[in-house]
């Protein structure tokens, strides 16, 4: 079963649209089939018409939260919901197209269990954002200690094993494409042509893409944390050259001038120092909060032997039904 999930939020104009682009490429799969909206708290009539829809479409599952708790929020749930043995997150505004599920599902045919779409194009009407995108994943990609893939959002697919995995992360300030990344498995990507909305305005405000890009670099980075030893060391080194300076000044005026700015910057460096050896223990407390997990087996091989005496197979040189068992 394929599950997609689409955060809702006021798009009562296209609602019915999408779900029948939707409805119209799922059907050439030839797998069975859920779309789950879920309603971020919408003020407008997208519940009342996603329950409509599932009058009318039973592959409609609606997921209602108590209010809205932004995209992030809405993807989670989502997730969390979802039972298919593949799960496809995508926006519901068709700037992810529906044309490019059938994509993903191949992939995720051929073996791929994280299959990321990612943006070859942009067609948006805010000329802004379109370009400040791929500025943001240059930057996250060169402040990230760990590899995310540019220009991809929350598109993509993901098997059972990898949402579960998703789904069993503690952290609540979550990036979805940064930890799907991180959780590893065997990746794909697909390449698509952002689309612009279909109707409506973007209902993301700008607040809140500077905190989902602050959430983006925090959870990925203790880059910005060590600055403080990059600016403590900088100061350091113009304490060195305000001293020379000093020492060589033929007037006790200068001096003196450089002598004070000298202890200024020494001091000023020292504190930063501080600050930086302060924020390394800042960030590893970070980590133990958050509580990630190690590693994350993917499977586990045991000799035919001990799947034998598990499955009390007769004899051990014949091979068991549960051969190479897995354990997941
Ligand atoms: N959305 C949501 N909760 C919010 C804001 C947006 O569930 O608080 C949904 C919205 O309905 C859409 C998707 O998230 O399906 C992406 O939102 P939007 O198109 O406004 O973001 P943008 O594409 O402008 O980044
Ligand atoms: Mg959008």
């Amino acid at each position: 079963m394929i599950s997609v999930v689409v955060p809702i939020y006021n798009e009562e104009e296209l609602i019915y649209r999408f779900n029948e682009a939707v409805a119209g490429e799922l059907k050439t799969i030839g797998e069975e089939w859920e779309v789950i909206y879920v309603n971020d708290g919408s003020t407008d009539s997208s519940l009342e018409l996603l329950l409509d829809l599932q009058t009318a479409d039973p592959h409609v599952v609606v997921v209602d939260l108590t209010r809205n708790w932004g995209h992030m929020g809405a993807i989670s749930a989502g997730l969390r919901s979802s039972r298919g043995d593949a799960v496809i997150v995508m926006d519901g505004d068709f700037q992810d197209p529906p044309e490019v599920l059938p994509q993903l599902i191949n992939a995720w045919r051929a073996g791929a269990q994280v299959v990321v779409a990612v943006r070859r194009s942009r067609q948006e009407r805010r000329r802004l954002l379109a370009k400040l995108f791929p500025v943001f994943y240059r930057v996250l990609a060169a402040l990230s200690d760990y590899p995310i893939p540019l220009d991809a959002g929350i598109f993509g697919l993901m098997d059972r094993q990898a949402v579960d995995s998703v789904n069993a992360l503690r952290e609540g300030n979550r990036y979805l494409p940064g930890l799907r990344a991180w959780i590893g498995y065997r990746n794909d990507v697909v390449y698509y042509d952002r689309q612009d909305r279909l109707a409506g305005d973007g209902k993301l405000s700008f607040v809140s893409r500077i905190k989902y890009a602050m959430d983006a670099i925090t959870s990925f980075s203790y880059k910005p944390l060590r600055l403080c030893f990059a600016l403590s060391c900088f100061l350091e080194c113009m304490v060195v050259i305000l001293v020379a300076c000093s020492l060589f000044a033929t007037n006790p005026v200068d001096t003196l001038g450089l002598a004070l700015s000298a202890v200024i910057l020494l001091v000023g460096g020292i504190l930063l120092f501080c600050l930086g050896v302060m924020s390394e223990y800042l960030g590893r407390v970070y980590d133990e909060v958050r509580a990630r997990p190690l590693s994350i087996i993917n499977k586990v091989y045991y000799s035919e032997e001990i799947v034998a005496a598990q499955t009390g197979a007769a004899d051990a040189s014949e091979p068991a039904a549960g051969y190479r068992l897995r354990i997941a």
